[in-house]
C-alpha cells in the first residue's frame, strides 16, 4: 500500500518513516511538507498538488501538529483517501466529528491513532482488570518539557494542550484498560504566565463503582521520566510503567509478548490501519480527547511561574 507522509517533522522521522520503510506492506510513496523531506521519496510543497498528481496514493497518514491537521484531512477525505491522524486527532472534537461524517459520506478509513494503546504491556493490563473490582488508579506522567519538546512553540499555543500533549497518551491507554467508562469531576491547571497552555495539571474522575482514579501530569520533571498508570484491586495491584511497555502484577515483572520497547507502536499501528483498508473500515474512538476537553472546560487555572526553554 502506498502513503503519504504530511508534516515532515519529529514524529515524522523518529518514527512514522522508520516504520513504513520496515513494513512489508506499505510504500512511502510521497511526503508534503513546506520543509522537510525523506531522502529518495518523491517531495511535495502543496498537499492539494500531491492530491492531484499522485491519485495512485490512497492513504495519507497526517503528521504535522493538531490545529492546522483539519484543512488537511478533510481535503484528503473529499478526495477518497484513506486517513490516519497522528494524536490528538484535532483541534477540537467538532472537527474531530468532522471528519468522521466526511469519511462515512465518502466510504473511506479513518484511523484516529492512539500509539500508546499499542505499547507492549497495554493488552495485558487490559485483560488483568477485566474481571476484577477497581478500588484505585493513579496516573503519574511527569516528564521534562524542555528534553523531549524542544522549539515546539505551537505546543505551548491554543489547541497546542501543553502537558496533556504527553497527557492524552496517558488517558489514551486509560480508557483502553478501564473495563468502565469514567468521567472528569474536578481538574486544576497550572499555567506559566507567559504561555497559553498548562505546564502541569491534577485531575480527578468519576468512577461508577466508587474507586478513586485520578492523574497527575507535570512537565518540570527533571532525572528520571515518569509514565506510571497504578491499580489497585479486590484481587491484586498492577502497575504500567514506561509508557506502557512494562507491567508489574503484585510486584512481579510479567514478560512481554513482543517488543519491551515502545518501539512496536507505530508499526503496530500502521498494521492496524491496512487492515482496516482492506475490511472498509475505521476506528475513531474520540474518549481520550473527550476527557482533556472536559479538563480545559471544568479546570481551575492556576498562573504559575513563566517558562522560558
Ligand atoms: P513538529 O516536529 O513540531 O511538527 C511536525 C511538522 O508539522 C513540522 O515539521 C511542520 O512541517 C508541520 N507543521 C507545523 N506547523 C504546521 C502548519 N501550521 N501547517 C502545516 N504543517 C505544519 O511536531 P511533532 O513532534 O512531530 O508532532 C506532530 C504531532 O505528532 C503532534 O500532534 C504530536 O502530539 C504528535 N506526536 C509527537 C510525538 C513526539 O515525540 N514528538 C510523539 C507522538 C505523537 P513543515 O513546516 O515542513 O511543513
Amino acid at each position: 500500500m502506498e502513503v503519504a507522509l504530511v508534516g515532515i517533522g519529529k514524529i515524522a522521522v523518529d518514527q512514522h518513516v522508520p516504520a513504513i520503510e520496515n513494513s512489508p506492506v506499505w510504500e512511502l510513496a510521497a511526503t508534503v511538507s513546506r520543509s522537510g523531506t525523506v531522502p529518495g521519496v518523491q517531495a511535495f510543497t502543496d498537499f492539494d498538488e500531491m492530491l492531484a498528481q499522485r491519485p495512485d496514493i490512497r492513504v495519507v497518514s497526517m503528521c504535522m501538529p493538531p490545529v492546522p491537521r483539519f484543512a488537511y484531512a478533510q481535503a484528503a477525505l473529499k478526495a477518497g483517501r484513506h486517513v490516519m491522524l497522528e494524536k490528538p486527532p484535532g483541534a477540537t472534537l467538532s472537527e474531530c466529528h468532522a471528519l468522521i461524517a466526511l469519511a462515512q459520506k465518502h466510504r473511506v478509513s479513518l484511523y484516529v491513532t492512539w500509539h500508546s494503546r499499542e505499547a507492549a504491556q497495554v493488552a495485558a493490563a487490559k485483560a488483568f482488570l477485566a474481571d476484577k473490582a477497581l478500588k484505585s488508579l493513579t496516573v503519574t506522567w511527569k516528564e521534562d518539557v524542555r528534553r523531549w519538546h524542544p522549539g515546539q512553540d505551537w505546543i505551548w499555543e491554543p489547541g497546542g494542550l501543553g502537558v496533556f500533549d504527553p497527557g492524552i497518551n496517558a488517558m489514551s491507554i486509560v480508557t483502553e484498560i478501564l473495563p468502565d467508562p469514567i468521567h472528569l469531576t474536578q481538574a486544576v491547571l497550572e499555567v506559566p504566565e507567559n504561555k497559553q497552555a498548562p505546564i502541569a495539571a491534577a485531575l480527578s474522575f468519576y468512577h461508577p463503582q466508587g474507586a478513586q482514579v485520578s492523574a497527575v501530569l507535570d512537565w518540570r520533571q527533571g532525572g528520571d521520566q515518569t509514565w506510571t498508570i497504578e491499580a489497585e484491586t479486590d484481587a491484586g495491584t498492577m502497575v504500567l510503567l514506561d509508557g506502557g511497555a512494562r507491567l508489574m502484577i503484585d510486584g512481579v515483572e510479567q514478560s512481554a509478548a513482543g517488543d519491551l520497547s515502545l518501539l512496536q507502536e507505530y508499526p503496530s499501528l500502521y498494521a492496524k490501519m491496512a487492515a482496516m483498508v482492506r475490511a472498509g473500515e475505521s476506528d475513531v474512538d474520540l474518549s481520550p480527547m473527550r476527557h482533556v476537553a472536559d479538563a480545559f472546560t471544568l479546570g481551575r487555572r492556576e498562573l504559575v511561574d513563566p517558562f522560558f526553554e
